[in-house]
């Protein structure tokens, strides 16, 4: 099946929008009973209602002045090539899952199967209140181009995506020549897209070849853009240490590929030199809070970080090792998980946490000036929770209501650049009617091609159930 062509893209109508609490996540904090004005897909206006109202007296008015409105999240970290293979290898640990369930459908992913994982995680992704997400594809370079496809799902939902290729050969060894031809296919189609840009992408540094870091760090120096896993788990470091004398960060710094606007997901081990250079550098970090959990690969220095003045932003990995796209519950969850660890309630709090998935996130992307923040002049990419809902009728704090109480049902509007890509909790821009068998049916096509049987077969039956004698008395 080919890919249906995303279409033109529809003229935003101008508006105006309005809530009990506006978090701009700018320099005007939070505003009670105010509203944002639309006009041209760009925000003209942030301030009271009463005063939005007077001087767009004739746009329409959406919201009933109740619940909360927010900047677009950012999810600066995914790989929309596991769109077809969520909810299975649960027990692995990073290395044991990317062996068994990531590696096997490199070789197997087909442009189609882009096109269909990334429509699916990209309307999760939207009905969780996220409009741009940072992506790194995994798959084989082979002959036929896939990346292509993410980028035609991105244009068909209305996102905003920063796309990239994440190539590995050390294990498996590929021609160069497959890599670059992968990455100019991307970079075309981004090119040619609505709202997506492209990025230099490497899977890690211990699993490519001298010649692999090579031609990377030549396309980061011709680009200014990269988009890296580095020391997400000790074996990434060891691997490093071993094979080539220093870790990935401190190797990656001196072959110049941290010498350009450099998005780093995970940054999870890490001793001083390594923080230091990322902070000399300005790496951005992605952190990942849930596959970080799922894959027992360990808690980030999120608080240490950001007191030496790194952006961290989030990002929900991808959907393997997630294994939902829900960056409401990566919020909560990147809270939690500092607080646990540092048994000290105030180690992450809701403010910090809002500001890492919106204003912070689009520094890591390089979009700050265009987006993550409600400020006039920038584009109308706003997320509206309504409080008609059991979870939002009673907001305290807005700031703690949108990162603890809210879920993607209290989702109700979510615009990019003015288009209203979510209404009432629901993808607006993709009927998933026809796309939901059709995922289905790729998805048990690239199992199958995989041999991932055994594993489904492992999820399916469930964990092993300790029997407690007389627990059933
Ligand atoms: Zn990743």
């Amino acid at each position: 099946m080919t890919p249906p062509p995303a279409g033109p893209a529809p003229l935003p109508a101008d508006f105006v929008v309005r809530a009990r609490h506006v978090l701009t996540m700018g320099p005007r904090g939070h505003l009670r009973d105010a509203a944002v004005a639309v006009v041209g897909g760009r925000i003209a206006a942030v301030d009271t209602t009463a005063d939005v109202r007077a001087r767009f007296a004739d746009l329409p008015v959406v919201g009933d002045g109740g619940g909360i409105l927010i900047p677009g999240l950012v999810s600066a970290h995914g790989h929309f090539s596991e769109g077809l293979v969520t909810g299975i290898g649960e027990t692995h640990t990073l290395w044991e899952w990317f062996v068994r369930v990531v590696e096997p459908i490199e070789g197997h992913l087909t442009r189609d199967m882009a096109y269909v994982g990334t429509l699916l995680k990209a309307a999760e992704l939207a009905c969780s209140g996220v409009t741009t997400v940072a992506d790194m594809f995994c798959s084989a370079a082979g002959t036929t181009p896939v990346t292509p496809g993410v980028v035609d799902a991105l244009d068909a939902v209305g996102l905003r995506g920063d796309v990239s290729f994440g190539p590995a050969d050390s294990a498996n060894p590929r021609p160069v020549a497959a890599v670059l031809a992968e990455h100019a296919a991307l970079a075309d189609a981004a090119r040619n897209s609505r709202r997506t840009t492209f990025r230099v992408g490497l899977a890690t540094v211990p699993s490519s070849s001298d010649e692999l870091l090579d031609e990377t760090a030549r396309l980061v120096a011709e680009t200014g853009r990269l988009h890296v896993h580095l020391h997400e788990i000790r074996e990434e470091v060891t691997a490093s240490r071993t094979t080539r004398g220093t870790g990935s960060i401190e190797f990656a710094a001196r072959r110049g590929l941290l010498d350009a606007q450099v998005v780093a997901a995970h940054c999870v081990w890490l001793d001083d030199t390594d923080v230091e250079l990322l902070r000399r550098h300005r790496v951005a970090v992605a952190h990942c809070p849930v596959s970080n959990m799922i894959l027992a690969s360990g808690v980030c220095q999120v608080p240490r970080l950001l007191r030496d003045g790194l952006t961290v932003a989030l990002g929900v990995d991808g959907a393997a090792s997630n294994d939902s796209q829900n960056m409401l519950e990566t919020m909560k969850i990147a809270a939690l998980l500092q607080k646990v660890h540092h048994l000290q309630a105030t180690a992450l709090t809701a403010p910090t946490v809002l500001r890492m998935a919106t204003i912070e996130g689009a520094r890591a992307l390089g979009l700050a000036d265009e987006v993550g923040s409600l400020e006039v002049g920038k584009a109308a990419d706003l997320v509206y929770l309504a409080e008609a809902s059991p979870s939002l009728a009673l907001v305290h704090d807005p700031y703690q209501a949108v990162v603890y109480c809210a879920s993607p049902r209290d989702v109700t509007g979510v615009w990019v650049a003015g288009e209203r890509v979510v209404v009432d909790g629901r993808l607006a821009t993709v009927d998933l009617g026809p796309v939901l068998p059709w995922a289905r049916e790729l998805a048990v096509e690239l199992a199958s091609r995989a041999g991932l049987d055994s594993e489904l077969r492992s999820a399916a039956a469930g964990p092993p159930v300790e029997v407690v004698p007389g627990a059933a008395r």
